[in-house]
């Protein structure tokens, strides 16, 4: 499976990284290698003075597809997950700085926190109404609603879709909200679906 990660996707955070909101969806990859394994302890990697946390919503695909078009985009997802985008800030501004790719900053071994599970999309009135938040020691630092994207996810899927093939398993992250910020070691970061808490961790 592949992972594919949407960057500012929300106009908020797209400024607060002093970055222009884009005018199509922007996009990089994790490998499957990136997911933090269940019940694996997450460590600060020794290559990064400035790990960010980055709290989105996930997309998990389940029917092979390519050239989606927006208004079939919705026949290719039924879950809707929670996750973390691990970001070595200071990596990403030297790369973004030299016009380099982004993989060494994004795309490391437990860059990928995958909540503990997905929910079905029926449960929400509108996949594009999702509420969803990030607490770093229990107080938050992060709140997003889908309905302030940029490009919604079928918009992303379809986008998405007309480079790369979708497989079933393959994981969407659309992108954070504002709020990014650092941690150190002794944080904890506690990610919620709604009300429903699908993420906690402890930084090591
Ligand atoms: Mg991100």
């Amino acid at each position: 499976m592949k992972i594919i990660c949407i960057g500012r996707n929300y106009s908020e955070h797209a400024k607060e990284l002093g970055n222009e909101a884009p005018k199509e969806p922007l996009f990089f990859l994790k490998p499957d290698s990136a997911i933090l394994p269940k019940r694996v302890p997450f460590y600060i990697p020794e290559f990064t003075n400035d790990l960010h946390y980055e709290v989105e919503l996930l997309v998990k695909i389940n029917r092979l597809g390519k050239h989606i078009e927006e208004r079939f985009a919705n026949e290719y997802y039924n879950q809707i997950g929670l996750g973390i985008d691990f970001t070595a800030r200071d990596l990403q501004k030297e790369c973004k700085s030299k016009g380099l790719p982004w993989e060494k900053a994004k795309a490391f071994d437990g860059s990928a926190i995958i909540g503990k599970e997905f929910i079905d999309k029926s449960e929400f009135e509108s996949v594009q109404d999702i509420s969803f938040s990030l607490n770093k020691n229990g107080d938050q630092v992060q709140l997003g609603n889908s309905k302030d994207m940029i490009f919604t996810i079928d918009a992303i899927i379809s986008y998405v879709s007309q480079f790369f093939t979708l497989k079933i398993g393959d994981i969407i992250y659309t992108g954070t909200p504002s709020g990014v910020g650092p941690v150190k070691i002794g944080d904890k970061l506690e990610g919620f679906l709604g009300k429903k808490q699908l993420v906690s961790l402890d930084i090591k």
